[in-house]
Parts: structure tokens; sequence; C-alpha cells
């Protein structure tokens, strides 16, 4: 059951990575819940120390549960190789730890998850990790901010909360003739809507907290690596040399893994994986939900007279309409939605009276989501920066779960009624 290529991605989404016949017949993975594993021979151990022999040693660097959703999701993502990591967060600060050393650059957009935001812009700063932070949509602003330090453009897939959809094709010309490898957070897409791989990203990161999992039980990060970009004779990256020798293609993971992810401690727990693979057999039917969801209540909000604006790719009159149809191909424009009311008051008023809809900091759930971000995830952001991201004193982020649409407009509706 391990090559299922030749399904379809609703299917193979379902089926990748299963092995029954290994499991005892089971049609999940076992959750390997034990730190170390026993190897019956001191050659055996030497073997895996020396990776000539594919095998456990230490819960720290691989679990056998583990390997299974990484096999799933580097499928999914049309890679060659992946990591599981115990956050979103963990996967972002160890695949660019791993590409940049003290001194060097990498270029990203204006659009960021906050964490990644702070990481890039606070605590890399600390390190001599110097980010650069140009309109990822002005290709010349990207070319001209290439320097011989530069290492890597970063992008996500949809940006929060300014739902802008960078051109990832275009990007990746540029990032290849420039020898870059570009990365991109595809947690807000999924693999369902794109694979950025495809579209000529080299290295892939997930949150699997949000989409994949779709359940909210579980934090989880994950790195896909494309294994397309030539690290050899790559004046940028002189010190891949034992890294390309070990793993050939799959350099940069090997980087990212034996460098960071098992020195750094971001270990994923096996349950956490095991919960993760249970909320993705539901992937491709729940985007379905969310999008066509998100695409309603959206028009919704469009029309009613308290909403004083909507941000939501899926409206015509959004500036990246467009490259949202192309790059996702007709199959929908994700599920977060920005919209804005007279002022924060307001905003509260309408939090405070909903009576279904959960107020939280997290997305991808299959229940519906709001919050109020200006208050509360950027509240420690100076109003100048909070703005420069798009956070406005009058915006609500809504994450658009797979209820019945109905419910959400009405609940949404009985609470704007009060404003
Ligand atoms: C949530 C999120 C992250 C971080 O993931 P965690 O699992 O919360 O650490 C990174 N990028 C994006 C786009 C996210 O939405």
């Amino acid at each position: 059951m391990s090559n299922e290529k030749n399904l379809h991605f609703d299917s193979r989404v379902i089926h990748e990575a299963l092995t029954p016949d290994l499991w005892n017949g089971a049609t999940l993975p076992p959750i390997f819940q034990s730190a170390s594993s026993q190897h019956e021979t001191a050659q055996s151990l030497s073997d895996t120390f020396a990776g000539k022999q594919k095998s456990h040693i230490y819960m720290r660097l691989t679990n056998p549960t583990n390997s299974v959703f990484e096999e799933k999701i580097a499928s999914l993502e049309n890679g060659k190789g992946a990591v599981v990591m115990s956050s979103g967060m963990a996967a972002v600060n160890n695949t660019c730890m791993a590409l940049l050393r003290s001194g060097d650059e990498f270029i990203t957009g204006t659009s960021l998850f906050m964490s990644t935001y702070l990481l890039f812009t606070g605590i890399f700063k600390k390190y001599n990790l110097n980010v650069k932070i140009v309109d990822t949509k002005n290709i010349k602003e990207i070319e001209n901010s290439i320097t011989d330090k530069t290492r890597f453009i970063y992008i996500e897939t949809i940006g929060n909360p300014k739902m802008d959809i960078p051109d990832i094709q275009k990007i990746a010309k540029t990032a290849k003739a420039n020898g870059l490898p570009l990365v991109v957070d595809n947690t807000l897409a999924s693999p369902y809507l794109v694979q950025p791989i495809d579209l000529g990203a080299d290295v892939v990161i997930h949150s699997t907290t949000k989409y994949l999992s779709g359940h909210g039980a579980a934090t989880g990060g994950i790195v896909v690596d494309g294994g397309n970009f030539k690290w050899e004779n790559n004046e940028r990256f002189p010190d891949f040399a034992p890294f390309i020798e070990r793993k050939g293609e799959l350099a940069l993971l090997d980087k990212i893994w034996r460098e960071h992810h098992i020195n750094f401690g971001t270990t994923q727990a096996p349950f956490h994986s095991y919960l993760a693979m249970i909320g993705m057999d539901t992937l491709a039917l729940r985007m379905e939900r969310h999008m066509s969801n998100a695409f309603k209540v959206a028009n919704h909000l469009k029309s009613h007279k308290k909403v004083k604006w909507v941000n939501f790719p899926g409206l015509s009159d959004h500036p990246d309409h467009q490259t949202a149809k192309e790059e996702f191909n007709n199959k929908g424009f994700g599920a977060m939605i920005g919209f804005g009311l007279e002022n924060q008051e307001q905003c509260f008023t309408l939090i405070d009276n909903l009576n279904m809809i959960y107020h939280l900091a997290n997305l991808g759930d299959c229940k519906t989501l709001i919050i109020h971000p200006w208050s509360s995830q950027y509240i420690s952001f100076d109003p100048e920066v909070k703005t420069g991201l798009f956070i406005t004193p009058d915006l609500i982020r809504l994450s658009v779960g797979i209820e019945n649409p109905k419910d959400i407009i009405n609940d949404i509706d009985q609470a704007l009624d009060i404003i």
C-alpha cells in the first residue's frame, strides 16, 4: 500500500504511507511511545549511528510513528523527504537557522505569521541573522535586495491577516535565477489547495496544528524538502558540503535535522503525529467545506450594512483574486476572512455576543474561530508596526469552520444586531 501515486489527492491523503501488513493489520500506525530502540547487536547500533542502516535510536532523533507522518506529508507535498517537529514555529526556526550563518541575509514579505515576524525581526537580530522585508509582489524589489549574503527567500502561501497571495511561480523563478532556495509556509492553504514544490519552491513548512489536523487537538510542525535545489557548486552555500556528501539532494533536510532539530530538541510526541494523521483523513472534505463556507460568509459580510470592509481573496475585487484563482487551480481561496467594523468597541461587542463561534487564538480548526488581533496577539506591538502589518483596531479575523454555513452567518448576524 506504499505506492499510491496513481490515486487522486483526496484518496492519497487517506491511504498514503499506510502499511497495515507491518502493523498486524492495524489501519493506523501504532504509537511507538518509547524513548529509545533496542538493537540486538553492537554492529546494528554502530551501523545505525553511521547512517549505513535505517533504524531508530532515540526518540529525540526519530520515532517510527513520526516517520509514517513524515512519509505521508512529503508525498502529499510532492517532496522527497520531511521532518516532523513539535510545532510550526520549530519548523520555521530550524529551517531558517539551518540556512543561515551569522551575518547572512534573507528576504521576505510584509505579511507574516505573528511569531514568524517576531522571530525574524527580533530574536534573529541578536544572532546577526538579517531579514530584508520587501513587497513580494514587486519582483524588482526582490531582485534589488539580493546581495552576496542572501541565503533564501521566504513567503507564506496566504498571508495572515493581510490575506495576500504571492505569485509563487514568479518568485521561484527569481530565486532560481539567483541561486537561492525558496521556502514557503503553506499552512493556510494546505496541500489540498496547492503544492508549492510543483510551482518551483524548494522547501515547504506547515504548522500541522491547523488545517492538516483540523481538530485543534495537538500542536505540530513539519518541514518538507523538495530535493530539487542544486546545493553543489553554489558559491552561496560552501558550508553545505558535508551534508551534500551524506544525503545528496536532501542536504538541507539533513542539515535541518542533524544540526538543529536533534540538538535543539524540537521533538514531536508520536501521539501528536498520530492525532494529526487521524485529522488528515478528512483534509480534502474539510477544505471543500471550509472554503465554500468562507465564500458564503465573505459574501454575506460584504452585503451587511454594519460591516465596513471585507478582505477575502475569493471576492472579485480582492487585489490577488486572479493570482489565487490560477495558483489554486480554481479549487478555492482558503477559509480565512478579515473584516472591519467601525472601531474596537464594536469588535468587542460582536465577539462578546457570539453563541456558537469560538473566541480563541488558533485557526484552521473545524470550529469557526474569531479574534480581534489588535488587542490580543499583537497587543505588545508598537501601533506603527501593527499598522504596517495590516493590523488595525477595526479588524476582526475569522477562521471559517465546517459547521452549517447558515449557523455561522446567523451567529454573526445576531451579534451584529446588538451593535
Ligand atoms: C500557526 C502558524 C505557524 C506556527 O505554528 P505553531 O504550530 O503554532 O507553532 C506558522 N505559520 C503559520 C502560517 C501559522 O498559521
